[in-house]
Formats: C-alpha cells, sequence, structure tokens
C-alpha cells in the first residue's frame, strides 16, 4: 500500500470519532465523510502498518442511509462528523457503539439497551461554542471553528447546532477589533490578544454569557467592546491565558460588566454558571438525562446520596429534592462554589459539597466516618473513573450505582471493574445529547447483586491499551 494510491472500496462500519471503515483487501481504511453503505473511490493519504487514512474522492453508489449535509460546511468544518449520515442512521450507530462496548469491553453480554432517547429536531441545540479567533491569508478576521485535526479555522458564525443568537455578538467583536486595530491570536508566534469567544446561552432566559479569551493580562478597550454587545449579553467576562497550549480558558477570568455568572434552569431547578464551570450542552436532552439519572436512583426520601464529578451540583440539587442528604464532589473550584449558590437559591438545604478529586475526596471522608451510602451517582469526563474510587465505591456498598458517560468505552471499563465487586448492570440508556456528531452520552444502572467482599483483590487494570490503539487510528478523542 503506497500514498496516492486509489481504491475502490465499500463502507462496512464507522469509528467512534463517525470515520468510515472499509476494507481494502483485508487492509482497513478510515474514511472521513464516508458512511456505512456506500462505495467510495478513496486515496490513501497516510498508511500505517496495519491500517490507513482515505480521502474522500467519490461516492460511487451511495448508502441507502446517506443524505444531502444540511450543513454548507459540513466537510472542511471538524464539529460535526455524520452531517451526510441520516438521524435515524445515527441513532442506530450510537445504540451499537454502546453495546459493542460493554460486550466487548466489560464482558457484559447485555442486550436491553433502550433505544436511543433521540431529538425531535436535532438543530441549534446547543448552548454553548467556543468560537477561535484567527488572521486569514488575506488578513482578515476569521471567526469561526477549527477544520478536523488541524488549527485552521473555518469561518462559520451561524452554525446549524448552535444559536443564531451568536451572530451579533461575534459581529460586535469583530467589529471592535477591526475599529480598534486589536489583533487575533497567532498559535505559531505566541502573539496578538483574541482566542476565543465563548458564548454560552440560557434556555430559560434568552440571556447570553460571553467570554473572550484573551492573550493579554487585560483587556484593552473593555468598555468599548462592552458598548457594541447586544443587550442579550447579561454577563461579558475575559480569561486570561497566556500560554501556548490547546487548553482554551485560562487560569484567570477577569469580570467586565453584568454578572459573573449566567443563569439557567433544568428539571426546575435554577442554576447559576461562571463561565469555567462544565455545564451539560444539550439543554434538552438533558433535562431527560437527568430524568433517567433521577429514575435509576429510585430514591424514597432516606437515603445517602453522593454525586462524583457534579460540576455546579445539578444532579445533586435535583436528588437532593427526593433523598436525605446528598454529597456532591467536583474537581472545579469555581463551579463548587456555584453548587453551594445553586443550593441556596434553590432552598435546598440537605446538600454539602467538596472541591478536590472524586478520589481523594471519597476515601478520605470514607476513612474518617465510616459512612456507607445508599445511592452513588458518578458522571466522569472521557476517561472514566479512578480504579481507587471505584474501589472505594465498593467499600460503601451503596445498593445502586447510577453510572452518567460520555465514553462507552471507559464506562464498559468501569463495569466490569464494578462487577468484580458485586455488582451488575441492570439497565443502560444511550441519550442523544451530541446530533451529527460521534459522540455517545450513556446512562447505566448498576445493582449490588453480591456480598462479595470488596477489599478482595480484583483486576483494577483492565486492559485499554488495545482499544485505545484501534481508538488512535480512528483518530483524537474529545468532548
Ligand atoms: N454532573 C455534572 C458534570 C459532569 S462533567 C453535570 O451533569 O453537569 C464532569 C465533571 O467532572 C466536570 O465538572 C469536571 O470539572 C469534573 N472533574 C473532572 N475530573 C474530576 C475529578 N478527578 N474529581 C472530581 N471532579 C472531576
Amino acid at each position: 500500500m503506497k500514498k496516492g494510491q486509489i481504491f475502490e472500496i465499500k463502507i462496512e462500519d464507522m469509528t467512534d470519532e463517525g470515520a468510515g471503515i472499509g476494507k481494502a483487501d483485508g487492509y482497513p481504511l478510515f474514511v472521513k465523510d464516508a458512511v456505512p453503505g456506500d462505495v467510495i473511490r478513496a486515496e490513501l493519504i497516510k498508511d500505517k502498518k496495519t491500517y490507513g487514512y482515505g480521502r474522500l474522492l467519490e461516492v460511487c453508489e451511495a448508502s441507502p442511509d446517506r443524505i444531502v449535509p444540511k450543513c454548507p460546511i459540513a466537510r472542511p468544518c471538524g464539529g460535526c462528523q455524520l452531517q451526510a449520515l441520516s438521524y435515524e442512521a445515527q441513532l442506530v450507530f450510537k445504540e451499537n457503539k454502546v453495546k459493542a462496548a460493554l460486550k466487548r469491553i466489560g464482558g457484559v453480554t447485555f442486550d436491553k439497551t433502550e433505544p436511543v432517547i433521540s431529538m425531535k429536531d436535532p438543530w441549534h441545540y446547543r448552548n454553548k461554542a467556543e468560537y477561535p479567533v484567527r488572521k486569514g491569508k488575506d488578513g482578515r478576521i476569521l471567526i469561526g471553528f477549527y477544520a478536523g485535526r488541524t488549527h485552521s479555522v473555518i469561518e462559520c458564525e451561524n452554525c446549524l447546532i448552535g444559536q443564531e443568537a451568536d451572530a451579533q455578538v461575534l459581529g460586535a467583536v469583530k467589529r471592535w477589533m477591526n475599529e480598534f486595530g486589536i489583533e487575533p491570536y497567532d498559535e505559531e508566534a505566541g502573539t496578538g490578544t483574541v482566542r476565543h469567544v465563548m458564548i454560552r446561552t440560557s434556555f430559560a432566559s434568552g440571556e447570553q454569557m460571553v467570554c473572550l479569551v484573551v492573550n493579554t493580562k487585560k483587556l484593552p478597550f473593555a468598555n468599548e467592546l462592552s458598548r457594541l454587545l447586544p443587550k442579550t449579553v447579561t454577563s461579558f467576562s475575559y480569561s486570561v491565558n497566556l500560554k501556548k497550549t490547546n487548553v482554551i480558558m485560562g487560569d484567570r477570568t477577569v469580570p467586565v460588566f453584568g454578572e459573573a455568572f449566567l443563569e439557567d434552569v433544568i428539571c426546575g431547578v435554577r442554576y447559576r454558571i461562571s463561565p469555567r464551570a462544565f455545564y451539560q450542552v444539550n439543554p434538552a436532552q438533558t433535562e431527560k438525562l437527568y430524568a433517567k439519572a433521577l429514575e435509576y436512583a429510585g430514591l424514597s426520601g432516606n437515603e445517602t446520596v453522593w454525586d462524583l464529578y457534579c460540576g455546579i451540583g445539578t444532579i445533586s440539587l435535583i436528588m437532593a429534592k427526593k433523598a436525605k442528604k446528598v454529597y456532591g464532589v467536583e474537581i472545579i473550584p469555581e463551579a463548587v462554589k456555584n453548587a453551594r449558590e445553586n443550593a441556596v437559591l434553590n432552598d435546598i438545604n440537605n446538600a454539602e459539597f467538596f472541591a478536590g478529586r472524586a478520589e481523594d475526596v471519597l476515601p478520605e471522608h470514607f476513612a474518617k466516618t465510616g459512612e456507607k451510602a445508599d445511592v452513588i451517582v458518578v458522571d466522569p469526563p472521557r476517561k472514566g473513573c479512578d480504579g481507587s474510587l471505584l474501589h472505594t465505591i465498593a467499600l460503601m456498598a451503596p445498593k445502586r450505582l447510577v453510572y452518567v458517560s460520555c465514553n462507552p468505552a471507559t464506562l464498559a471499563r468501569d463495569v466490569s471493574i464494578m462487577r468484580e465487586f458485586g455488582y451488575e448492570v441492570k439497565k443502560v440508556q444511550p441519550v442523544d445529547m451530541f446530533p451529527w456528531t460521534g459522540h455517545v452520552e450513556s446512562i447505566a444502572l448498576l445493582e449490588r447483586v453480591s456480598n462479595r467482599k470488596a477489599d478482595a483483590k480484583v483486576h483494577i487494570d483492565v486492559d485499554l491499551e488495545d482499544y485505545y490503539r484501534i481508538k488512535d487510528a480512528q483518530g483524537k478523542d474529545g468532548k
């Protein structure tokens, strides 16, 4: 196999990132923009020993699931990967992905995943976007999204899965930059001022929070920009990020005008959200996800609940209304501050929050108090839970463990560990939080089915290496 070689292949499967997989004489080829069922012509652009990357040249026979992307920049933009796949087919792909991971990595032959909870209208669902700002070859300011795998910016100010009102904010930022000679960030040189524009919208009120990520200690002409921003913006701040890094937000947030938070309502609870705090990006689906979490928790009012990786306390506060006591643990201090404020805002006084790593806080608390738990909820980032945390969870012996996951592979790995501790998967519900992208959210209910001693030696280091080798071949992952 040589670079530049041209293949005609049938796409049989899809990677986690939504690229098509086909085989040329047994050699797997990953082709972006090709969908299962397509027969395509592809050029080999990167050859590895056991697999390669192809570029789609031509769709010779279109898959019955292929559609014309609604978005005009679907191909160059790295934001969505499945715009050429019908929504129904995406849901099937996502359900299968959860099942396959549970079987392959979790050792659970579990065919009873519920059908994916889908969206009726899967457009304009995101409440947040982080737009990179760069200079184009012609010197113009470009605001949009990164192209897939690279950091060149594809101009887009009216994303079909984002908020239409963002365009006014971006227009104002551009006008201000042009008027006051403010330079976009240059990643290679580390020069220029404006790196990103973060916009978050409250679906409850329509209000917007804007946070400009800048490469300077102080934002120049801040008041001038304040005057140009539309009236819907109720919170404007900037985040100082002087580092040469891919991490978007800096460590220091400086308020310019309005509140230091945005307020939104989910499942009847009011939440304040700081710029740096995590908040689910698809509010309509979040309501359904949290309702499922509450259902799986099966609370009667007498339980002690832990909500690990709690962010601004969303799940904690919804559960606090139905439980005796809820403890939340979160690593970002601003989010913990929000969680405490949110408890007060909603007159909830049976919730307590700890700042720190779940894998430190929970073992320390348990060692000190010996208190067990009735229900534990975890909602970790893509890398899943730490082995020592799972061990402590098992020692605390909750009847139910509700696992909210944005990565089926690590969910399945953690499930396999909890099975060693005497827990079994009872229900799994995928929820489509990210239509048109390859990302899959799911929620699993595990129940304690045996009194196996949690301190029995278990094999915690489930080998994900194989999985990630495949994954590497498929491209980088990210939330
Ligand atoms: N349950 C919340 C947040 C889920 S996202 C919600 O639905 O909104 C995962 C959260 O875990 C993020 O807020 C992140 O800051 C936090 N986090 C990441 N690593 C952590 C760790 N080791 N311990 C505790 N929290 C962590």
